[in-house]
Formats: structure tokens, C-alpha cells, sequence
């Protein structure tokens, strides 16, 4: 048994992680006590890594190189030369032809910095084209733009060592328990140990986060803008404002000053639907107290006004100088582990190296000299939407996409699969060979992954981490870089002296990450992220250090700002003055429904990883709407039944959930869930791509809907596991669900995971069934019982292993599928249930309670437990120490708290 320190490969907090492992085999992962992002404590995503690195995952990975020539054939094996030589000729080809802008890269915010170095450095110094985007358009885009707008660079001023610090804390946007649970668990023990500091959370559902706030504001999608010019309003009023601040270290106040007189909190009120007291207590709350600090994410970036919903946010903290001391600072949560190093190095399509600007000849002039190249391209290239649609319009011609998966993520999904389908070639380099993407590529070339990657990246507070491989590469993947370094020379020769290629050798000489990350280093010296004085060898020795951390330094910079200086031409930072303005999308009478979208607890992004590990699906397990109650009724449905949801670009069917979450009027999806989930295109069908003007990042977190009863008339359930590989089932099972009108696939079962597949048709085709029936070994009639009433169009069938229930297909009549996957899962006996489990019952035999879901992953507590605690008068204290519930991962303690505080209510 051997031990790695190294990242968790997730969010933005960037958890330290022991790896623990064993003969080439990783078997274990745990917080790591030393790492100052997390001092042990891990998230429930972060605590089960280790379960997506399994054998058994191999069923999904990316092992060898693939290449299919011919679009109507699949795929098959080959070796890595011919496959990086066919993308070579091809690439070489269509430049010379058409020139270096019809090819492009997009890329991910998890690729380690040394990753992005190599690729930026290939597009924008070996090609000349910055068609290079990443997914961090997706999320932190506007983030980036806001910072830059108005205090001058792309740099986080607070740290989390804030948190306790400060007396106030500002969360909007952000579900902070759900998407960064860490940085919560970090918020609980500062309001432990401070009773009185105020959390204020901005959000139009009633969270988790919103749950535990002071001061919980409701507001209307969108209208972040207008509560933030209103707080600055009562702010002006009642004479909050630093005058002296303002004047010494700001510029444009007098415009901002003029434009919020007109917004008072009567008028914002009627703008983001909220009460004036509670926009004028907010306002006091932030800047009367000692020291606020705001927390927001996707909820003010994904807006096609997010650059200037970061800016007005920022605009209080300029105001009241609500920063660059402790506890005090605008400081944006990074959604992806390494969104920050990618801007670090340039990886945007509007960026180069070491946050200098494109449009600036000196910075241009600066980056050319660096690589030794003649020149970088000064016209910004399509940044992640732009470049869908230029693949879709033929513009760009060949696309490499590394480590992401848009024809999930993106917004406007039908758009998105014809761009794939239409690119003349679709590069994808990925660890998951299952991806929604990777059925598009033309050449799929393995990656490693986490656990095997070596490498850096920076988290949320500036905090530059390795991470290190813990075993080898499985199959013939290699690490990103080296696949690029391989490309690029390769590449080159074919280029000879159109665009650099003659350089090619010379511009990627490198054999090991670290010369990567040397030459990254330089590139930032003098600039505001000047990481000169940190090493690979300092980083091993002294562990995880933040930036800037110039030569000679002996430490980085905790927080930013404190000397009132600001990295701008005067050296002040800039107030934006900036109207309220409509999302992209209105509602109206045939789009009533505001759609929200967001992350769930125990998910990550689209999944490819998170969505490997039972376990995680045991907090919401499948594709669901939350709807408020009153809406659903409206609409003549009930709790659990089929809505189609429509907006202007397609729609989805899928489950209502009834939840007083979402205000009436609202409905939130969670971003999760794509085609390798449910049926269609997945949830990104109805979203939005229309993006913001500074920061092209789209319109993600809102859409105009409508959502109506569906119904077909055909249900199937069907779940079990042949042998003990789940994932291979559910690979098996794909090409049922890709048939389906409306269905969904997703794993249950915690040590012994099942596949389930629920599914509604009006029509079930014996060619199906005998399909999912094949994938289940349930299609041996000697070997399963059965039940089958044609005139009712009922049909049932279970496989028992032994005396356990292994496997269950109902069509037409599929109310016990509840306690029958309890009874798969649960692996016990089904002796005495036999003669029941193709009964019409919808409770188990004997009346055992349904387990409802599970609230704590680390300890399998589910809700029913912990709420007939409650019920029974026990305490929060009481019921954690009796189940346990809450007392390791800690994911789950709003949700307790939430239980706890319903059944007193
Ligand atoms: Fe990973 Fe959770 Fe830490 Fe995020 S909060 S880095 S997901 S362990």
C-alpha cells in the first residue's frame, strides 16, 4: 500500500487529496490534513474518487486510439502514430487550404496548467489562430470580465481565509453547500464561532445555502443589477459610502452616483419581485458591518448581462471599501479546478499568456518574443459559442475537443450535435470514451486522468497545488500535454513554413511537464500573477502557495488590493456604471415559466465522472423538474408525474418534482443531466445560447418555458445487473434509451451498483424489450419468472441469483418498481417475497417503509430515518449521534438542519 498527495479534480475549491493505492490499483482517498484549501475535509464527490478509478470504470475509458476515415463506419483501434498522423494530414490539409481559422481547440477548465500551456502555445504561436476556447466560458468568463472592468485584472482579491474573517458574508449566485461544500463547511464553523455575522444569500431559489441565511432575497432571474444599484442607492442615502476611498483610489463614481439615484428600493422591488425593507437591510447589513465579504458564481456570470452583474456587485465593495483587508473582498468561486490556471496561461479565445491583453501590440510583441515566434494573431478568435456555430456554418472546419464535453454542456443542444455532425473532423481527446462528445469523434485519442495526472493548478484563492500521479497510465492513454507536444511536431513538419511549423521542434522541445511549467513561470514575470519565485521543488517542499509569489518573495500574496492600488493605467479602480436590463429571454403567455438551472449535491458537471459511482445517485437519482406545488396543480398533474417542457429551441419530457424551492412562476433543472442520462439531447435542449457582450458567456442559468402534462401510455422499469459490472450494462443499455421518446439511465445501489432504466412510450416494441431484457439477462425463460397480460399490456419479469432478486423488467404496471430495487439493492433475501414480486403492490410485502432518499452519503441515512427522528422529538444532535448522519463528509448538514427545522415548524 502506498500513499499520493495530490488535487481533488473537481471544483474550484481544490481540496488536497491522499491517494492511497496498491500495486498500480487505486483503493482508497482521503482529505489531506496538510492541503490549507480543505485540512482534511472532503466533499461527498471528493470522498468517493476513488470509486471512479476502479477496474470496473474501464468499461467507459478511453484506452487506446481510435480512427474511423469513413463517417458511416464506427470506429476502431489503431496505434497512436496513425492516429496522430491522419489528424496531422488533415489538420495541414484544411490550413492550406483554408487558412489557420478554420481549425480550432476547445478545451477544459480541467486540464492542468502545463496542459493549456502546451495547446495555447500550439494554437496561437505554431498555428496563429486563437480559435482556442475552453469550458470556463461556460462559467467563469464573466468573472474574468468584471474583475478586469473594474479593479484591472483577472485576480480574486480575497482568499478563504476571509471567511472567518469577516462579519458579513454576501453570497449570491451560488448554492455555496451544494457546489462548493468545502468553502460551506468553512462558512459553518465562522458562523459557529461568530454568532453574530450575517450571511446574506441572493437567490431566486430557496437553496440549501438560502435556508441557513439572515437574509434570504428571492429574486427574480436576472435581476441582480437592479438590487445591486439599489443597495448602492440606500447606501448614497444614509451617507454609507467611503467619500475619502472613493476619491483616493476609484474613477467614475460621479456617472454611477447619477445613474442609481432613479433606483430606489421601491423601484427595485418591483424589478426583482422582493421587499423593500429587505433590499434597504441588505444594504445596511453590507455596509455598515466591519468587514463583508461576497461569494457569487454562475448566477451572476451565466447571464447575457454577467460581466456587469459582477461589476455592480463589485461596484459595493469599491463604494464602502469593502476590500483589500481581512474579511473583506468580492471573491468569485470557481465552478472547474483549473479554470483559473487556464486564464493564467491565456487557454481563451481572447487571451494570451499571463492575463496580457490581445488587443495590446506590447503584450502581443512580449508573447512572440517569449516562444521565439515572429508574431501572435491579434484578431480574438470564437470563443465557445461563436465557434459552434462557425463549425455549424462550415467557417471552421476541424475541431480538436480535449477533456470536455459540449454536446452536453453547451447551451442550444440541437445546434450543437449538427455542428458535430457537420465538422469535416472531430478530434476528441478524453479519458471517458463515453462521453456524449466522443460519439462524434472521428478520432478519439485516451487521456489520463485524475489519479494519473501529473501537474499543476491554481484553486479559487490563487493557490497554485500539484497534483501527482498515484498510478500509471492505463491502456495506451498518455497525459494531455504529451499529446499535443506529439501533435504539434508532427504538425509542424507537415506545415513546414506556413503558419510556424518550421519551428515546431524548437517551440516544443519538452520531455517532462515541469520545462512546461518553467516556461510559464517566466512568462509571468512582472506581471500582476508573477509566479517567478515559486518551483515545482518549492511546491513539494512547502506545499500549495498562493500568487502573485514574485522571485525573492518568501511568501505569495494572501489578499489583493490592500495598498488601495489597483492594476489599471492610473492605478485606480473603476466603478461601472450599468442599467438594469431583460434576460435574453422573457416570459410571455405561451413561455410562462422561468427556468433556472444548477448543480445538484452530489453531481458534477455532465457527469462523465460523478456519474460512475452509484452512491452519488442516491441524493436525486434521476432526471427530475422542481416545480413549485401550485404550478404543477395548475396543470392537472400530481408530484412524480411526466411534464414536456418546452422552450424556443426544442424540449424534453421528464419527471415533475413538487417543491416550494422554487417561487411559482419558476422552475430549476439540473445542469447534469445529458443524452447519456435520459432521452433527447438532455437538458441543454432548452437552454439558452445568447451570451454576454464583454465575456461571450451564455445565457445558461435562464430560459423561457412551458411546461405541460405528458402522457404516454406504456412504462417501463427495468433494473438489476448481470454479473458485477454495472457500467458495461449501462453501455449495453444506450442504444434502448436513444430509442425511447422519454426515458432516462442512471445507476442505483451503493457496494453492489444496478442499472435502472425508466422509461414512457406509447408504444414499447418487443424489439425493445427484448433488448433491455438481452442487456439484463432477464430473456432466458427457463431462468426468470414471468407474467405477461396481453389485453392489459402487462408484462413482468425477475431473475433471482440464488435466493436474492438480481434483476426486474415491469412494463404497463410498475408501482412496486420502488421496493423492488429496494430489494435488488438491498441484497437480501427474496425468500419470502417471492410470491409477490410480480404483484400489483405498490408497498413491499409486509409493509416495510419506503427508504425515501439518502441524505448522507457517507453513512447511507436516508430521509425517512432521519425525519422519524425528528418526529420522535429528538434533537439534530441526537439523531447524528444515533445514525451518524452528518458526521463525516459533512455535505449533508443544511439539509439536517433543513429536516430538523420543518418538523419543529
Ligand atoms: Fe473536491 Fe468537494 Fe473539495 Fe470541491 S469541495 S475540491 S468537489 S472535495
Amino acid at each position: 500500500m502506498a500513499e499520493t498527495r495530490s488535487t481533488c479534480c473537481y471544483c474550484g475549491v481544490g481540496c488536497g487529496v491522499i491517494i492511497e493505492h496498491d500495486h498500480g490499483h487505486i483503493t482508497g482517498v482521503r482529505g489531506d490534513p496538510d492541503h490549507p484549501a480543505n485540512f482534511g475535509r472532503l466533499c461527498t464527490k471528493g470522498s468517493t474518487l476513488h470509486l471512479t478509478a476502479t477496474p470496473a470504470t474501464h468499461a467507459v475509458r478511453a484506452l487506446y486510439p481510435e480512427l474511423r476515415t469513413d463517417r458511416a463506419a464506427s470506429r476502431a483501434r489503431t496505434d497512436w502514430d496513425t492516429a496522430l498522423d491522419h489528424v496531422a494530414d488533415r489538420f495541414a490539409a484544411i490550413i492550406r487550404e483554408h487558412g489557420p481559422d478554420a481549425v480550432a481547440f476547445y478545451l477544459s477548465g480541467q486540464f492542468l496548467t502545463e496542459d493549456y500551456y502546451v495547446y495555447n502555445k500550439l494554437a496561437k504561436g505554431l498555428l496563429g489562430t486563437n480559435n482556442l476556447d475552453t469550458n470556463s466560458r461556460l462559467c467563469m468568463s464573466s468573472a474574468v470580465a468584471g474583475y478586469k472592468q473594474t479593479l484591472g485584472a483577472d485576480a480574486p482579491p480575497a482568499c478563504y481565509d476571509d471567511i472567518p474573517a469577516t462579519h458579513c458574508l454576501f453570497i449570491s449566485g451560488s448554492n455555496t453547500a451544494f457546489a462548493h461544500p468545502i468553502v460551506y463547511r468553512r462558512i459553518e464553523d465562522a458562523r459557529a464561532a461568530n454568532p453574530a455575522m450575517k450571511m446574506i444569500v441572493v437567490d431566486p431559489r430557496r437553496t440549501d445555502t438560502a435556508e441557513q441565511a439572515d437574509l434570504h432575497l428571492p429574486l427574480l432571474p436576472g435581476t441582480d443589477i437592479a438590487l445591486y444599484n439599489a443597495m448602492l442607492h440606500v447606501m448614497l442615502w444614509e451617507g454609507w459610502i467611503n467619500d475619502d476611498y472613493i476619491a483616493a483610489h476609484t474613477e467614475g463614481f460621479d456617472a454611477l452616483r447619477k445613474l442609481v439615484r432613479e433606483y430606489t428600493p421601491d423601484m427595485a422591488a418591483g424589478i426583482c419581485g422582493l421587499r423593500k425593507q429587505d433590499i434597504e437591510t441588505a444594504a445596511e447589513w453590507f455596509a455598515t458591518s466591519p468587514a463583508t465579504l461576497s461569494m457569487y458564481c454562475q448566477g451572476l456570470n451565466q447571464s447575457t448581462h454577467g460581466t456587469h452583474n459582477n461589476a455592480a456587485l463589485i461596484n459595493l465593495h469599491l463604494a464602502t471599501q469593502q476590500l483589500g483587508r481581512p474579511g473583506a473582498g468580492p471573491f468569485s468561486l470557481t465552478g472547474q479546478p483549473n479554470a483559473m490556471g487556464g486564464r493564467e496561461v491565456g487557454g481563451l479565445a481572447n487571451l494570451i499568456s499571463a492575463h496580457r491583453d490581445m488587443a495590446n501590440p506590447a503584450h502581443r510583441a512580449e508573447v512572440a518574443a517569449l516562444w521565439g515566434v515572429p508574431s501572435v494573431p491579434d484578431k480574438p478568435g470564437y470563443s465557445a459559442v461563436e465557434l459552434f456555430r462557425a463549425i455549424n456554418d462550415g467557417k471552421v472546419k476541424a475541431v480538436w475537443i480535449a477533456c470536455t464535453n459540449p454536446a452536453q454542456s453547451m447551451p442550444d443542444q440541437s445546434m450543437i450535435h449538427a455542428a458535430l455532425q457537420k465538422a469535416e473532423l472531430v478530434v476528441v481527446q478524453e479519458a471517458f470514451g463515453h462521453t456524449e462528445t466522443a460519439r462524434y469523434a472521428d478520432v478519439l485519442l485516451p487521456a489520463t486522468t485524475w489519479g494519473e495526472k501529473t501537474g499543476t493548478v491554481t484553486n479559487s484563492e490563487r493557490r497554485v497545488t500539484r497534483v501527482r500521479s498515484a498510478v500509471p497510465a492505463p491502456g495506451e492513454a498518455r497525459h494531455d500535454w504529451q499529446i499535443g507536444v506529439d501533435f504539434a511536431r508532427r504538425l509542424g513538419k507537415r506545415l513546414g513554413d506556413l503558419c510556424n511549423g518550421a519551428l515546431a521542434e524548437k517551440l516544443f522541445p519538452y520531455t517532462h511537464e515541469e520545462q512546461v511549467w518553467m516556461e510559464h513561470r517566466e512568462s509571468t514575470r512582472g506581471r500582476d500573477l508573477d509566479i517567478t519565485g515559486l518551483s515545482y521543488r518549492m511546491l513539494e517542499e512547502q506545499g500549495p502557495q498562493q500568487w502573485p509569489f514574485p522571485e525573492g518573495a518568501t511568501q505569495g500574496k494572501v489578499r489583493l488590493y490592500e495598498d488601495g492600488v489597483f492594476p489599471t493605467k492610473s492605478g485606480k479602480a473603476q466603478f461601472v456604471a450599468t442599467e438594469h436590463r431583460p434576460t435574453a429571454e422573457e416570459v410571455n403567455a405561451r413561455f410562462p415559466i422561468r427556468l433556472t438551472t444548477g448543480r445538484l449535491r452530489d453531481q458534477w458537471h455532465g457527469m462523465s465522472r460523478t456519474g460512475l459511482t452509484a452512491r452519488l445517485y442516491a441524493h436525486e437519482g434521476e432526471p427530475l423538474l422542481h416545480l413549485n406545488p401550485s404550478d404543477i396543480e395548475r396543470r392537472g398533474m400530481k408530484d412524480g408525474e411526466l411534464a414536456r417542457v418546452k422552450s424556443r429551441r426544442g424540449d424534453i419530457v421528464i419527471k415533475v418534482l413538487a417543491t416550494e424551492t422554487v417561487r411559482p412562476g419558476q422552475a430549476f433543472l439540473p445542469m447534469h443531466w445529458g443524452a447519456n442520462a435520459m432521452s433527447g439531447f438532455g437538458i441543454n435542449t432548452l437552454t439558452v445560447p445568447d451570451f454576454d457582450p464583454y465575456s461571450k458567456q451564455p445565457e445558461l442559468k435562464h430560459a423561457a418555458v412551458q411546461v405541460e402534462k405528458y402522457k404516454a401510455s406504456q412504462h417501463m422499469v427495468a433494473l438489476g445487473v448481470p454479473g458485477d459490472n454495472a457500467l458495461a450494462t449501462l453501455e449495453a443499455l444506450r442504444p434502448a434509451l436513444a430509442s425511447l421518446p422519454q426515458g432516462s439511465l442512471t445507476l442505483a445501489g451503493r457496494d453492489k451498483p444496478i442499472v435502472v432504466l425508466r422509461a414512457e412510450a406509447d408504444e414499447l416494441s418487443s424489439q425493445l424489450l427484448e433488448q433491455v431484457d438481452a442487456a439484463l439477462a432477464l430473456d432466458d425463460d427457463t431462468q426468470v419468472l414471468s407474467y405477461r397480460d396481453s389485453r392489459r399490456d402487462i408484462g413482468k419479469r425477475a431473475r433471482l441469483d440464488g435466493d436474492k432478486l438480481a434483476a426486474v423488467r415491469l412494463t404497463g404496471e410498475t408501482k412496486a418498481a420502488g421496493w423492488l430495487q429496494n430489494m435488488v439493492v438491498g441484497e437480501g433475501s427474496a425468500t419470502e417475497a417471492r410470491k409477490w414480486l410480480l404483484a400489483p403492490l405498490a408497498e413491499p410485502p409486509g409493509g416495510a417503509q419506503a427508504r425515501g432518499k439518502v441524505v448522507c452519503n457517507c453513512f447511507d441515512v436516508s430521509e425517512t430515518d432521519i425525519l422519524a427522528g425528528f418526529k420522535g422529538g429528538e434533537s439534530l444532535e441526537q439523531v447524528q449521534g444515533r445514525l451518524k448522519c452528518g458526521t463525516n463528509c459533512g455535505s449533508c448538514i443544511p439539509e439536517l438542519k433543513r429536516l430538523a427545522a420543518s418538523c419543529k415548524g
